[in-house]
């Protein structure tokens, strides 16, 4: 995509959110409210919906469009994370889903009448190691039979299909451990009270997130995205997708935390002087600059890879790794820089703060990135 176009959506997002100031969200946080209508204003002005191809309604735009998009949404001082799942989940959809799924919810998605916002992988006993998952599907005539449990299911309550992955297969009856689970698209306003409950979490954050239960909920075989048995390999084309928009998101934090670091150390008077021109206060927030600036190339490297269609995974990991360090380590440098001040809720440092830390452990924690990059990049021996 040409930069003069990226740069068109990138201001047009910009104006769209100047309309959700910081009162809008800190408002909401007290309240762990979900940002219903900023997300219908996203929706409606088709940017939730630009990774859908242009036949079924969408704008047919690629990922380095949905990585500007969402770094706009954060450097904004909002809070993407009330729909941002809509973009990365798309590409299991987009992949492997076949023409019937596809006409039969893109324009619904794409149209804003239907929302694609839930991602149910983790279970409670499995963590990160998502092979020994536990809810299991089992095929009954022309449904599949689900039961068992889901946690951390972001924005179950605000959507109207979920992504679903379940066992199939037993972990003791496959060849690979990864073999024998399948991905589901279930429609979650029919299953609600027919073997499927939701109930909130509430959490350091507003993030509209629960855990999902799920007894003898029927999900038609239709809905059974690709062949049956090779879902982990579906959800792990869209988690690389995932992770560079992640890595998008915490470049826009990172703006926000420098912006807002920079305004203030400029202004800020003590000893009658600004307190940005000591060094001992400017250093950092330099500092800060620099780690966002490199982050933002490994994520426009990573954005543009996957577009190509090239593998990708090395740089998708390191994008959603060094963008999260740069917005923590902007975040750190932003509280630091406002003394006390930071602490206010006014003036929205310490909800940033807080939303930000999120991305050292979701949507893959630091732990895990650094293991696939020792073992899967420089070989050293796999410790799991
Ligand atoms: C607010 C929020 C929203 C979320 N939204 C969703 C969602 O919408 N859908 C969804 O499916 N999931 C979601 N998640 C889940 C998230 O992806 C997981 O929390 C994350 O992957 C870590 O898994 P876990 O919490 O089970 O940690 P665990 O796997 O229990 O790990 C705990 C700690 O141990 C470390 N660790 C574990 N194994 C190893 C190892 N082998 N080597 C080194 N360190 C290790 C980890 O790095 C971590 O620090 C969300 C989580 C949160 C908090």
């Amino acid at each position: 995509m040409r930069e003069a176009e990226l740069l068109e959506i990138r201001t047009a997002v910009a104006q769209l959110c100047a309309s959700y100031p910081g009162k809008y969200w800190r408002e909401l946080d007290r309240e762990r409210r979900y940002p219903t209508e900023f997300v219908r204003a996203l929706t409606a002005a088709g940017y939730l919906s630009c990774l859908i191809p242009e036949e079924y309604g969408g704008s047919g735009l690629g990922l380095t469009a949905a990585a500007a998009i969402l770094e706009e949404v954060q450097a904004s001082g909002a809070n993407g994370a009330a729909c941002h799942a809509q973009m990365y989940i798309m590409g299991t959809l987009l992949r492997h889903g076949n023409p019937a799924q596809k006409r039969q919810y893109l324009p619904q998605i794409a149209r804003g009448d239907a929302r694609l916002q839930a991602f149910g992988v983790t279970e409670p006993t499995a963590g990160t190691d998502t092979s020994s998952i536990t809810t299991t599907a089992v095929r009954r005539g022309e449904a599949y039979v689900v039961n068992g449990q889901k946690v951390w299911t972001s924005r179950a309550e605000h959507s109207d299909l979920m992504l679903l992955l379940a066992r199939t297969t037993p972990r003791d009856q496959v060849a690979k451990k990864t073999d024998g689970m399948s991905v589901f698209l279930v429609e979650m306003r029919a299953a609600l009270g027919r073997g499927l409950t939701i109930r909130p979490i509430r959490t350091m954050i507003n993030h509209a997130t629960t855990e999902v239960f799920f007894d003898n909920l029927e999900v038609p075989a239709a809905n059974l995205i690709g062949a049956e048995g090779r879902g982990f390999r579906y959800i792990l084309d869209g988690m690389n997708a995932e992770r560079i928009l992640i890595g998008a998101e915490c470049i826009g934090d990172a703006r926000w935390f420098i912006g807002k670091a920079t305004g203030y150390a400029a202004e800020r008077r003590v000893f009658g002087r600004p307190i940005g021109q000591n060094q001992g206060v400017q250093f950092p927030i330099a500092r800060a600059y620099m780690a966002m600036r490199a982050a933002a190339l490994m994520v426009e490297r990573a954005a543009t890879l996957y577009e190509a269609g090239q593998p990708c995974g090395a740089e998708a990991n390191m994008a959603k790794q060094l963008g999260a360090e740069a917005s923590w380590q902007a975040a750190d440098m932003c509280l630091q820089t406002h003394g006390g001040f930071g602490f206010a809720e006014e003036y929205d440092i310490e909800r940033k703060f807080r939303e930000t830390r999120l991305y050292q452990i979701a949507p893959i924690s630091t732990n895990l990135v650094l293991s696939y990059i020792a073992e899967h990049v420089l070989g050293l021996p796999r410790s799991y």
